[in-house]
């Protein structure tokens, strides 16, 4: 849009804009124009939350969600069950699930699914440590809640084959979501009934 350069500084934060995901140049430089103009302390907000989120976000050292702390939100709450562990790929699934209410348990992020056409097998996965939390807790229900894809699949029967022995019920999500859909785009209807028809692996 702009072709008459524009102060060093201002071009920077246009052309940082433009790498996030869904911003094209207009917008880049809209958003760029508007928090030149804004208050230093609302601008600056805005700085500080991407540095605090680079900075004070790390995985929960028991499930892998996100968290601020050692443990997440989920795991320190009290009120929740922790016999019940719902896996999924994601933080961002923990999020739509979590949307749902249905989830009285805790999560496990596996942060990925195993695809060995791109090179990511199980070892890169979290499953040594969710396997670990089995063994050692005392857990009722492992929900599989990786995607009806074929990568979520193959995962969720990785895992189910790796709990075999060990007094677990292992559970998949309904396919009240649609094969090859996944959680992260899926609505809270779709997820409520995939979640109450999950069936025994
Ligand atoms: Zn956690």
């Amino acid at each position: 849009m702009s072709d008459v350069p524009l102060t060093g500084p201002l071009q920077r934060l246009i052309d940082e804009f433009k790498k996030l995901p869904g911003i094209g140049s207009r917008s880049a430089e809209r958003i760029a124009f508007h928090l030149l103009k804004a208050d230093k302390t609302e601008a600056l907000a805005l700085a500080e939350s991407v540095r605090d989120i680079k900075e004070k976000i790390r995985p929960c050292s028991r499930c892998f969600n996100l968290a601020d702390g050692e443990l997440c939100a989920i795991c320190a709450d009290p009120r929740r069950e922790q016999s019940q562990i719902v896996v999924v790929e994601q933080p961002k699934d923990v999020i739509n699930l979590e949307g749902t209410g249905l989830i009285t348990g805790v999560y496990h992020v596996l942060m990925g699914h195993i695809a060995p056409l791109e090179g990511i097998q199980p070892d890169d996965l979290t499953i040594a440590a969710l396997i670990q939390r089995c063994r050692s807790g005392d857990i009722r229900e492992v929900v599989l809640a990786t995607n009806p894809t074929m990568e979520g699949d193959t995962t969720a029967l990785h895992i189910s084959s790796l709990l075999k022995n060990l007094d677990v019920k292992v559970t998949r999500l309904a396919r009240g979501l649609a094969p090859g859909s996944q959680i992260e785009y899926a609505n809270r209807s779709m997820l409520e009934e995939a979640l109450r028809g999950r069936r025994e692996l």
